[in-house]
């Protein structure tokens, strides 16, 4: 019965299919769960909609034996009649709404866990797809919208269509051709409805988007606020803000608009069917002298019927909106994490901790490679060092050791083992990540560095802390490791943070290290710090380096240079150097300016020198 009235209600000028498989997927998705608090909510909307038809029918008791009969023993019948109707429906309606709201709460929560766990689990590519506002407004804005269209749909068709048989089955019981003539205005109802809601539904799409533009604005401005004031574009920013939201602004105007039409339509119409069942009924009691009891409960009837008749014929409108929050939520979890765990994965078995790169094909975009025919191996233990012009390939290298992304071509393999057959999880457990702009989450510094193993000790953490030559900041900051640092925190210096960054890394303990070294020019003494931070880091582990600053190279066992994704010359810094190609080039390059600064500035050592 449900489909058949839901097919009833949608089938104009939707795209049919779409539309209704939706509806279809959202209830067997989110109905079934909460099936039991559906039906006690549907009791306490029949009781909404029984209560109301009982109160058109009491109606012709009132005026046909108080008001005509003066029937004085009916009078406090009655009217404990009336107040008994009306206390159950007003119960009636609170149970209603409470169940309702709290199945309404739990289905978004719902939602948004399993978006979330979802997301979670896609490659950087999907992220490269749905940026972050994007996704931020589908996570909050799309759980909400399945919601609705729940709701709707079941207090339509629980409240309003019941309520709407009642009262029309009591109008007939009392005169079926009055209820006839009231029914002629349903066609032209239905038609204008069906032209709203068509406008509606391209309207609803594009308002979501416009949200999802106010996010970004806001996420770049906040992200990225010194580049916005140092640069001075805060009217650019205010502008692109500003058309975000008039865009919305617009959109939301046109959607009320629209929806709000219906109700003229249906008031007009509804007018229509009121003057002529008026004019019926009076000619009737007039000339014939029929009582008036019939007429003032069919009167009541209609007059009741017309609200729930003016949401139901808004239903498909109101729906539409709802679908396309639907919609998006959909295309989120319909959209397969890639990279995944291999049939009979194993997890890794780390040995010597040997990375080998064998003839890597790699391309983010197709037609054009990043890395070509990449090969390279880095020793268990040893330090592998990337350097090379930005744009070379270095970071993708690291994307594809994490197997952040699927290669296209080679294969790499962590002592033997191919890392497309191992376990996601266990090759992430034994690499860790330093990156060049550290990421802090909400949290105490205390959490911060303990991201690197949930099970760590207070004494753990700390001894991290100490080998990265971070426990000294953190034991002066206000409340030492339990200051909150993060998006909402306390602020701390970039040198800070990649001491942080190591700590995690260090408590980690994970064979494989990835070192992303900071590009940023730091102070002599927070450099030093940097540096042994980052021997500790690295020693004893097989690690790789995005390496930037001439010391770190130096110290590298084997150094790689990347030049258009492809590794032009390796070896140590003496082979490179006597070699005389383009890392030869690039040190003389690098020294000499470096040299240049140091006479200028004697803050600038020469072992600072920058690449990359
Ligand atoms: P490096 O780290 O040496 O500066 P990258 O590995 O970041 O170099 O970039 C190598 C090439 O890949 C560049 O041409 C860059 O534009 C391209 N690239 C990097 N990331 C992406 C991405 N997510 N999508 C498309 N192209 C990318």
């Amino acid at each position: 019965m449900w489909r058949g009235l839901m097919a009833l209600v949608l089938r104009r000028d939707l795209p049919q299919d779409s539309s209704l498989a939706l509806i279809r997927r959202i209830f067997s998705d989110n109905f079934r769960e909460f099936a039991v608090k559906y039906a006690i909510a549907f009791g306490f909307m029949a009781l909404v909609a029984a209560t109301t038809s009982l109160s058109a029918w009491i109606m012709r008791d009132v005026v046909n034996e108080i008001f005509v009969a003066k029937d004085f023993s009916k009078l406090l019948q009655v009217t404990v009649a009336i107040l008994v109707i009306f206390a159950v429906k007003g119960i009636a309606s609170y149970g209603q709404v409470v169940t309702l709201s709290k199945v309404g709460n739990a289905i978004v929560a719902k939602n948004q866990r399993k978006m979330f766990a979802h997301i979670l689990r896609q490659d950087s590519a999907f992220f490269n797809r749905h940026g972050a506002s994007d996704l931020i407004t589908r996570i909050s804005h799309n759980a909400q919208a399945v919601r609705e269209v729940i709701n709707i749909i079941v207090t339509s068709f629980g409240r309003d269509l019941l309520s709407l048989i009642g009262l029309v089955s009591v109008m007939v019981i009392q005169d079926p051709l009055l209820s006839l003539v009231s029914l002629i205005i349903a066609p032209p109802a239905i038609y204008g409805v069906a032209y709203l809601v068509k406008r509606v539904r391209r309207l609803a799409h594009a308002e979501v988007l416009s949200l999802a533009r106010i996010v970004q604005v806001m996420q770049e401005t906040a992200a990225g606020i010194r580049i916005v004031q140092s640069f001075g574009i805060e009217p650019q920013m205010q502008s692109a803000m500003n058309g975000a939201v008039s865009g919305v602004e617009q959109r939301a105007n046109k959607m009320a608009e629209l929806g709000a039409r219906t109700s003229p339509l249906m008031e007009t119409l509804g007018g229509c069917a009121f003057a002529l069942v008026i004019m019926y009924s009076g000619w009737q009691t007039i000339v014939s002298g029929k009582t008036p009891g019939e007429f003032i409960s069919f009167l009541t009837a209609l007059l009741l019927a017309y609200e729930p008749a003016k949401r139901l014929s808004r239903l498909q409108v109101t729906i539409e909106t709802g679908l396309i929050g639907g919609r998006m939520m959909y295309e989120i979890l319909d959209s397969p994490p890639k990279i995944v765990d291999a049939q009979n994965a194993l997890p890794l078995d780390i040995q010597a901790g040997e990375l080998k790169l064998t003839s890597i094909e790699f391309s983010y975009i197709p037609e054009q490679k990043v890395l070509k025919d990449l090969s390279v191996i880095c020793e268990g233990g040893k330090v592998t060092a990337l350097v090379g012009p930005s744009g070379g390939g270095k970071s993708t290298v690291f994307s594809i050791v994490q197997r952040l992304y699927d290669l296209q071509g080679g294969a790499v393999c962590i002592d033997g083992q191919d890392i497309r057959h191992v376990t996601l999880r266990s090759l992430r457990q034994n690499m860790s990540l330093v990156s060049q702009d550290t990421v802090l989450f909400t949290g105490s510094v205390r959490e911060n560095i303990g991201f690197g193993r949930a099970e760590a000790s207070d004494e753990e953490i700390e001894q991290a802390a100490r080998d990265a030559l971070a426990h000294d900041f953190i034991c002066e900051l206000p409340n030492g490791y339990k200051t909150l640092i993060g998006e909402s925190g306390h602020t701390l210096s970039g040198g800070q943070k990649q001491r942080l960054a190591i700590a995690r890394a260090l408590l980690k303990n994970a064979k494989l290290v990835l070192l992303d070294e900071a590009t940023s020019a730091l102070d002599n003494e927070t450099e030093a710090k940097l540096q042994v931070a980052m021997r500790r880091l690295m020693s004893g582990r097989t690690t790789l380096v995005i390496a930037h600053r001439l010391s770190t190279i130096r110290h590298a066992d084997k150094i790689c240079f990347l030049r258009n994704g492809a590794i032009i010359e390796q070896g140590s810094h003496e082979e490179l150097i006597a070699q005389e190609g383009a890392y030869a080039a690039l040190v003389n390059l690098q020294f000499s300016k470096a040299e240049d600064a140091a006479s200028k500035s004697s803050a600038t050592q020469v072992e600072a020198a920058h690449f990359g």
